[in-house]
């Protein structure tokens, strides 16, 4: 849509063959086989928010019209925590919604705008490759079909997702591929549905709450509904029990700034999820592309575990910036255009997958080490701050928005933690706090309430 609105022609072609439904009906009845994580929790960012709507503001109109809430993160919370409401705090504003529902928003604003055309139920197969250019660097040129038909295109964007097969494809049609890095995150999703009608009960504590053994996500949805979420170590086998949905509501009540969110009629069983990788690919290396006339957006460049809810904010910033880019290097050869795409990406984005990678490798190591029974305590002055940051923000409002700025996707660690004076804010705040910041019970109080047979 970015980029019809800037007068290019845009085809996109879509593996799944069903077109998106009503919003209304879009979560019971849209099956979405190419997106794993479909039925899954999805929280949209203040940061999504925002974006959508300076760039496009009718799908935001259209998404709040089809069931999506705004969500005032400082308001929800209580006022002993929050200070009181101040001005700015519309940055953190998000949008509740489940994914089905707002994918079906924005699917059906793409088909009817005007300048891109949705083929639907078309897989991408291979890649169309011209001779290498004089410095041996190959350029796609186009994509073929399942149905072998050959698209030929100026640019071709993948979009392909956390499972884009691009570099298979590049890799056998002209022999280069970009690197990656990737490795598993290590972490088990159990997630639960609920449904009531009213407001949502009142948020206790800020929607990703770090507990002993376990995160856990709380987020409000569309039409009355939310899901409470688990995220725990996939190495703790003793936890595993959590997708039987009587141990998982066993739990769940063992934690008392969650307890009102589990009044509600379940919707559905447990979902699990795990085996999520972190993954990041290099198209260019050294300021040189691999090949040119290919650009991967969003998951398909990089994508993270999804406990503290980024990626979808992420690719909605990659696809601005791709926009950004094209607009910026109109008349430039495609080899120039991917060097400004890396440089671009490497600037807004990259900063962006490394802390939550750091942070990601830090919180794991940490409940693996509550599973164990041993302290965490590594020297790393960043993991100290970011656990002051936590405890502080329930303590001193200006560092509760510290970690919203963080949270919201406002704003990044460094940026906050480079105001004047921010650290020893967050370092006093925090001082003295116990691991976590609100109360849960321990790993042996878990263990029971999981009906799980605890060694003496
Ligand atoms: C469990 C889980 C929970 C998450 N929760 C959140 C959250 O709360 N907030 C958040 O912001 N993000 C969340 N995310 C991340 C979010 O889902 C992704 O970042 C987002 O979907 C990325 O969008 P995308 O357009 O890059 O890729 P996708 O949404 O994966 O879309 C890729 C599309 O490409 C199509 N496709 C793939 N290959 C081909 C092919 N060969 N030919 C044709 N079509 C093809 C697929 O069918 C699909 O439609 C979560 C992720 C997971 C795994």
């Amino acid at each position: 849509m970015l980029l019809a609105q800037d007068g290019h022609r845009v085809t996109v072609l879509e593996r799944d063959p069903v077109a998106p439904p009503e919003p209304a009906v879009a979560w019971e009845e849209w099956d979405r086989r190419g997106i794993a994580q479909f039925h899954l929790p999805h929280f949209a960012l203040p940061r999504f928010r925002d974006l959508l709507e300076t760039e496009l503001p009718a799908v935001s109109a259209a998404l709040l019209a089809g069931g999506a809430e705004e969500y005032d993160l400082v308001d929800e919370l209580p006022e002993s925590v929050t200070g009181g409401r101040r001005d700015g705090d519309d940055r953190y504003v998000a949008l509740a919604v489940r994914r089905p529902v707002l994918e079906a928003v924005v699917a059906r604003s793409a088909e009817t705008q005007s300048g891109v055309t949705v083929r639907r139920g078309v897989v991408v197969r291979g890649v169309l490759t011209d001779t290498p250019d004089r410095t041996g660097v190959p350029r796609v040129v186009g994509v073929a079909t399942s149905d072998g038909e050959q698209v030929r295109a100026d640019l071709v964007v993948d979009a392909g997702g956390r499972r884009s097969t691009m570099p298979a494809l590049l890799d056998v049609s002209g022999g280069v591929a970009p690197a990656e890095e990737r490795e598993d995150s290590g972490f088990v999703y159990f997630a639960r549905f609920f449904r009531a009608d009213g407001p949502f009960p009142a948020l206790q504590a800020t929607v990703n709450q770090a507990y002993s053994s376990v995160s856990i996500l709380t987020l409000p949805s569309d039409r009355g509904t939310w899901s409470v979420t688990f995220a725990a170590s996939a190495r703790d086998k003793e936890l595993r029990v959590l997708r039987d949905a009587d141990r998982w509501d066993a739990v769940a009540r063992c934690f008392p700034a969650n307890a009102a969110w589990l009044d509600a009629e379940p919707v559905g069983d447990v979902r699990v999820m795990a085996g999520i990788e972190d993954r990041i690919r290099h198209y260019v290396a050294g300021g040189r592309p691999v090949v040119t006339g290919v650009l991967p957006v969003g998951d398909a460049w990089a994508c993270t575990n999804p406990s503290v809810g980024r990626g979808m904010s992420m690719a909605l910033t990659h696809a601005v910036v791709l926009r950004d880019v094209v607009r910026a290097a109109d008349g430039e050869g495609p080899a120039e255009l991917s060097r400004r795409w890396a440089e671009a990406t490497a600037a807004v984005l990259e900063p962006w997958y490394r802390t939550t990678i750091g942070s990601d490798r830090h919180r794991l190591a940490e409940i693996d080490a509550d599973r164990c029974g041993v302290p965490y305590a590594p020297a790393d002055r960043g993991w100290t701050t970011s656990k002051a940051l936590a405890a502080g923000s329930r303590r001193d409002p200006d560092v509760l928005r510290g970690m919203l700025d963080i949270a919201s996707m406002q704003a990044l660690p460094q940026e906050v933690l480079g105001r004047p004076g921010m650290v020893e804010r967050v370092l006093a705040a925090g001082a003295g706090a116990p691991q976590y910041a609100v109360p849960g019970p321990d790993r042996r109080e878990l263990l029971a309430a999981a009906g799980v047979t605890v060694p003496v």
